[in-house]
């Protein structure tokens, strides 16, 4: 065993090329299944050397067995746990699952880290124990911060938004306090204060998701996904392992940029998302806001049928609806049919919707949309003056003017897919009720659009339905 150990660093260092291979595959979707192989392949390898590993740390056989048993017994319950959770959960609770996964990470930082502390066998000089404080807190702040993104993005009544003057307060307090007992543990090397650190880090995170809330959640997702890695990178210091850091770097990194992206792609600033608490207000200017009465033209899957087997060029933009209404299997068919009868067909996607990052990019490539009929929006904008028909489906603040037209609007600013420049737009949606940014859509208003109601799904089902009943 011990010969082998000395091929680790190897191992390592092949399987941190393969994560980078697997970054670069995960770049496109037509590359990501040939990613996700190099990651698997690399996590392999990085889970083997890790196993001679421990093997050449303890030497003798008989100190072996419970420490593989440990090994083992986590994997093969951790493997059951993922393997049913992702055989069960529906494509439309994937965003709080990835929330729950990055909490796992942070809480595994924080548990070693504390090991690492408490183990008596190790000495502590001043940048391990700087490593550990820091690696601990990133990993508490994580922790707590995904579990109330999962509770808000899956609706759970403790997971309220927090509004309020004495918020800001109160996390200048609990970062101040984490800071200090931090250096009080670094000065010290006194427990308690490290325990303390670590109760501050974790409140930190709950008051900090708190007050952000509506449409900056995909970043805060994307911005815990980047700390989950910073968090592995920590853990990979105490533990000296090098697989650990170059992997959790380029979680952390990734992350980072995607959160950086997602930030320009709603032209705000991650400061001002991070302490702005812009999404608390624009969910109440919902509550707020007072209800106009406008008039809105409706019409039946029959009539959108008969628009678009005479359209030459129809966009779909899907939005968190059509995930809802897991409806991507029916539009794709619909999109075949037009494209049968000699109409264009593309997919417009906006960055962020849906609740997670590439959500509609998933729901589409699970649905088999050829990779070239999906757009991105600075792709496609340019392309909607030109279209006849625009067919949003679920989807509501991406395509919302009020981005453009509006400078009260709270999502002022953020670029939208220009949908309202088509010639026809057609929404399907179940009724007249605001998107997650809990804003009114003057889109549904024009005289150019006609709103058909109902299930996503259903909708789509009937429309192509009609469209097997008529011709071009
Ligand atoms: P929105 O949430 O703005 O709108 C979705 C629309 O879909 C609703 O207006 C709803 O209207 C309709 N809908 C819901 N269920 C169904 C159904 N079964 N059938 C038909 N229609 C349905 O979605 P968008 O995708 O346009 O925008 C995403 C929003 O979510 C943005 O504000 C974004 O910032 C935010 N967000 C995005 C995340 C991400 O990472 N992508 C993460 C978290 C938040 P009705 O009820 O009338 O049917």
């Amino acid at each position: 065993m011990e010969n082998l150990a000395q091929y680790a660093d190897w191992a390592y260092l092949i399987g941190a090329i393969l994560f980078i291979l697997a970054l670069r595959g995960l770049s496109s979707p037509a590359s990501a299944i040939m990613g996700n192989r190099y990651g698997m392949i690399g996590m392999g390898l990085a889970v083997a050397a890790t196993f001679v590993v421990v093997g050449s740390l303890h030497g003798a056989a008989v100190a072996l067995k419970p420490a593989y048993a440990l090994i083992l017994g986590a994997m093969v319950l951790g493997a059951v746990i993922g393997i049913y959770r992702a055989k069960t959960v529906p494509m439309t609770q994937m965003p709080e699952t990835v929330a729950m996964m990055h909490s796992l990470v942070g809480l595994s930082a924080v548990l070693i880290a504390i090991a690492a502390v408490l183990n008596p066998s190790s000495h502590h000089d001043a940048i391990h124990r700087f490593e550990l404080f820091v690696g601990c807190f990133i990993g508490a702040i994580t922790f707590s911060a995904s579990v109330f993104a999962y509770g808000k993005l899956a609706a759970k009544k403790w997971a309220k938004s927090m509004k309020g003057g004495w918020v800001k307060p109160v996390q200048i307090v609990l970062a101040l306090g984490m800071l200090g007992f931090g250096a009080g543990y670094f000065f010290t090397e006194s427990m308690n204060y490290f325990y303390v650190m670590t109760a501050c880090a974790l409140v930190l995170g709950y008051f900090w998701i708190g007050p952000i809330g509506g449409g900056d959640m995909p970043v805060v997702v994307s911005l815990l996904n980047s700390f989950s890695g910073w968090a592995a990178a920590g853990i990979g210091f105490t533990l000296n392992n090098s697989m650990l850091i170059i992997a959790g770097s380029l979680v952390g990194s990734s992350g980072a940029i995607l959160s950086y992206v997602m930030c320009r792609a709603m032209n705000r600033s991650l400061f001002n998302v991070l302490f702005g608490g812009f999404g608390a207000a624009a969910a109440g200017a919902a509550d707020d806001g007072e209800k106009k009465e406008k008039n809105y033209r409706a019409g039946s899957p029959e009539d959108a049928a008969f628009m678009m087997s005479n359209a030459d060029s129809v966009v779909i933009v899907p939005g968190y609806g059509l995930a809802q209404a897991r409806a991507q299997n029916a539009v794709k068919e619909l999109g075949d049919l037009l494209k049968e009868k000699g109409v264009k067909v593309s997919y417009a996607i906006h960055p962020v919707a849906g609740r997670m990052p590439g959500h509609m990019n998933v729901l589409l490539a699970e649905a088999d949309v050829p990779y070239e009929d999906v757009k991105e929006m600075d792709e496609i904008n340019s392309d909607f003056a030109a279209t006849d028909v625009v067919l949003i489906i679920g989807a509501n603040d991406v395509v919302n003017p009020a981005a453009k037209n509006d400078p009260s609007s709270p999502i002022y600013g953020m670029p939208i897919l220009e949908a309202q420049r088509a010639r026809t737009v057609m929404v399907i949606k179940r009724s007249m009720n605001p998107g997650y940014a809990g804003l009114d859509n003057d889109i549904f208003y024009m005289d150019k659009t006609m709103m058909i109601f109902g299930d996503a799904k259903k909708v789509a089902e009937d429309i192509l339905k009609g469209l097997s009943g008529g011709g071009h």
